[in-house]
């Protein structure tokens, strides 16, 4: 092959976006015949298989951004198998010679991806990658005796102030158009045969009127946030009756929303001031690049305690019954089972119920925190490896700056509270539209035959927990 033929590479995976995607501009401007890829990879080794929910929205996701590319004069190509092997097979059909691609952080990830730049190396290629998915990249944010952060608020302070943020790149103009050596386009698969979206039975349809995959829905989010609820996200945030919160996470999993553009637009549109609320907003940001700095360094998070000590916690086996009550909200506790229905409808689940349906999981029916995230990792749309474990960790007890233990969260009380007036499990849990605001906190006070008797009791399972975790802490004294 004369070097005229050479060929570039971009290889996409969780940055599924034009806009403020280096690896994508810096293969535009090199200007050479451009092969966009997306591989489904579900055979590496340690790579986790994406949940249903999740499997859902990355179909549409790449519906959008196949779309997306052909505007620009390039076009996306499918391919599936090992990543590593499928880059080299594509690298000969379509001479490669330059590789460009956005960092993961992930340790099964990490190691294709070094693989990769190997093999690129031995072979006199070039592989370029860069940092797009996070604002600060796990190995640049370094306590003072040189080790990663095991608790958010220094690591957020020493973030914000070591590192200046970038602005984001705007999309490109245009892009190549796709190589085609010898006027052949290589061969792609077909997303529908990826069968990524359920059928038979296709529980999708409430997935599909809540959300819009791809990078223009992911805008509308930013936007709509960013022009309402951001100026009273501290309030808003804790209502899950009400849209306070961005609802970006999923957009933020698959990278249809680089962090560098929210960064730059809250900047922009605050120009004058920065609202108190805008900047704790920013530091729920900082949560997930701190969910990301502690898998990098703890890349075990999804299966291991993070603090080992809970190796020798006495959870219970749950019966099929009971496990099935909490993942289908027939719990009888109302604001358990409205987040457990509105994550199996919406794929999402609003943050302050996450933390109360987890925390009755794990306390209230001392089931081992694992069998809550792999269900999560299952329904959510926005399922990450990091942010899922990381989180189940911190309402276990068992994880890095976690919740202590004794804090039980009491669905009663929270719902009281955050949803006062029951609008939210009215809507979710429709058997109970008909009590009043205080009755529908307590449903079994006015018996509702449609409804479930809740499935322990608060106070005794209250204790139970806590008196395993004393267990756990007298037999470390000992
Ligand atoms: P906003 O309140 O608008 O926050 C903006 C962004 O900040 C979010 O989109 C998200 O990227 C990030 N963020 C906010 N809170 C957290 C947090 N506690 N940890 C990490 N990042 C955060 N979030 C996920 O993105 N994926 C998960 O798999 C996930 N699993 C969770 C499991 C449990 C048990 C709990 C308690 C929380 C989990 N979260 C997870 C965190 C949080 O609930 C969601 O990020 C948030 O509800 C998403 O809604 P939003 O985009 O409207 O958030």
């Amino acid at each position: 092959m004369s070097s005229s033929d050479v060929t570039s590479l971009v290889w996409l995976r969780d940055d599924l976006r034009l806009d403020d995607n280096p690896a994508l501009s810096e293969a535009a401007a090199l200007g050479l015949p451009l092969t966009v890829v997306y591989i489904l990879d579900e055979e590496s080794e340690g790579v986790r298989a994406l949940g249903g929910a999740a499997r859902w929205w990355l179909h549409h996701s790449l519906a959008a951004l196949s779309g997306s590319l052909e505007a620009k004069g390039s076009r996306l190509l499918l391919r599936r198998g090992p990543a590593a092997d499928t880059i080299r097979e594509l690298a000969s059909e379509t001479g490669a010679g330059y590789f460009f691609w956005n960092r993961r952080y992930g340790l099964p990830e990490r190691t294709v991806d070094a693989a990769v730049k190997a093999w690129a190396a031995d072979n006199g290629l070039e592989a370029s990658s860069y940092q797009a998915n996070l604002l600060f990249e796990p190995w640049t944010v370094r306590t003072g005796a040189g080790g990663p952060y095991k608790v958010f608020t220094p690591f957020w302070r020493t973030c914000l102030a070591g590192h200046e943020v970038r602005d984001p790149l705007e999309p490109p103009r245009s892009l190549p158009s796709p190589a085609a050596p010898k006027g052949r386009l290589p061969q792609g698969d077909d997303l529908d045969s990826w069968q990524l979206l359920p059928a038979s039975p296709d529980w999708s349809g409430g997935l599909a009127d809540t959300w819009e995959p791809g990078e223009d829905g992911a805008l509308h989010r930013l936007e709509d946030f960013l022009a309402g609820p951001a100026e009273d996200y501290g309030t808003g945030r804790n209502i899950p009756g009400a849209e306070g919160t961005s609802r970006l996470s999923p957009h933020l999993r698959f990278g249809e929303m680089s962090p560098f553009r929210v960064w730059r637009e809250i900047r922009r549109r605050f120009s004058h001031k920065m609202p108190a609320d805008v900047g704790i907003f920013r530091s729920e940001l900082g949560w997930r690049e701190f969910c990301w700095h502690l898998l990098y360094a703890n890349p075990h998070l999804a299966t291991r305690n993070y603090r080992a000590e809970f190796d020798r916690f006495e959870w219970q086996s749950l019966g099929k019954e009971e496990l099935q009550a909490w993942q289908q909200g027939r719990t009888g506790y109302p604001l358990v089972d409205a987040g457990m229905r509105q994550l199996w409808q919406t794929g999402w689940m609003h943050n302050r119920v996450r933390m109360a349906a987890a925390s009755f999981l794990v306390k209230n029916l001392l089931a081992d925190w694992r069998i809550g995230e792999e269900w999560f990792w299952d329904t959510l749309v926005d399922a990450d490896a990091a942010s899922n474990p990381a989180n189940w960790q911190w309402v276990a007890g068992s994880g890095a700056d976690a919740s202590p233990y004794y804090r039980i969260f009491n669905p009663v009380t929270q719902s009281r509270k955050f949803d006062a007036a029951g609008a939210y499990l009215r809507e979710f849990v429709p058997e109970l539209a008909s009590l009043d605001a205080k009755a529908i906190h307590e449903p079994w006070k006015a018996g509702v035959p449609e409804y479930p008797a809740p499935l322990v009791e608060l106070p005794e399972s209250r204790e139970r927990a806590l008196e395993a975790y004393q267990r756990l802490k007298d037999s470390q004294a000992g």
